[in-house]
């Protein structure tokens, strides 16, 4: 593993979940939306996670502004996040086979919207976010920059906690009890061990 196919697996596993994601953003477009909680403060956390996922790492990669933050590139480091890179999209594909129509890329009920909770989301509620988890620790042992490596953990992070609450309220407010069982059977970004 050197410095350049670090890079690339990143570019690789951009490219990749972008291409998995397409035809659902085609395809959310055209099923009818209930509710809607795209506010300024998710509006606020979709950015950063962005930056962090996406923004800085592309500028670290096509430019050298961060090579001040830049430490020492060890091969087994990258090599490792390129196994978790992989584990990740894996599991990305599985979360959007199992969601379908009912995934949004902001917190929405869309009409006819089902409860999920078959296929990854049996034993946990939030599949999705364990993928970017994935992605953030990916792409920090891939690329050795203190900016773009941990932007990912910083910016996806601030999603997931600002995020999981208020969407399970929203789960909750729109599914009720059932919803309420699902939660005390699984956990939320692994299954849950005991009990
Ligand atoms: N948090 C989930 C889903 C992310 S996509 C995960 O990490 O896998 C976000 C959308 O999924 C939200 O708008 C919400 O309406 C929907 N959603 C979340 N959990 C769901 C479930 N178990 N069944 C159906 N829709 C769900």
């Amino acid at each position: 593993m050197t410095l350049t196919i670090a890079k690339l697996a990143w570019i690789a596993m951009a490219g990749l979940w972008y291409a998995m994601r397409v035809p659902h953003v085609r395809r959310s477009r055209k099923t009818p939306i209930r509710r809607d909680e795209l506010d300024w403060s998710e509006r606020a956390r979709l950015c950063v996670s962005l930056t962090g996922l996406g923004v800085l790492p592309v500028i670290y990669i096509a430019t050298n502004w961060l090579r001040f933050a830049d430490y020492p590139f060890r091969p087994g480091q990258a090599a490792l996040g390129a196994v978790v890179a992989v584990v990740a999209l894996v599991i990305f594909h599985q979360t959007h086979k199992a969601l379908g129509r009912n995934w949004s890329v902001t917190l929405q009920v869309r009409e006819s919207h089902e409860l999920v909770t078959h296929g990854i989301y049996r034993s946990i509620r939030h599949p999705m976010y364990t993928a970017f988890w994935l992605w953030a620790i990916a792409q920090a042992l891939l690329l050795p920059n203190w900016i773009a490596g941990f932007s990912g953990l910083v910016g996806f992070g601030t999603l997931y906690l600002l995020r999981v609450g208020p969407e399970e309220r929203l789960m909750l407010d729109t599914f009720g009890e059932p919803y309420r069982a699902y939660m005390a059977r699984s956990g939320r970004l692994w299954p849950k061990l005991f009990g």
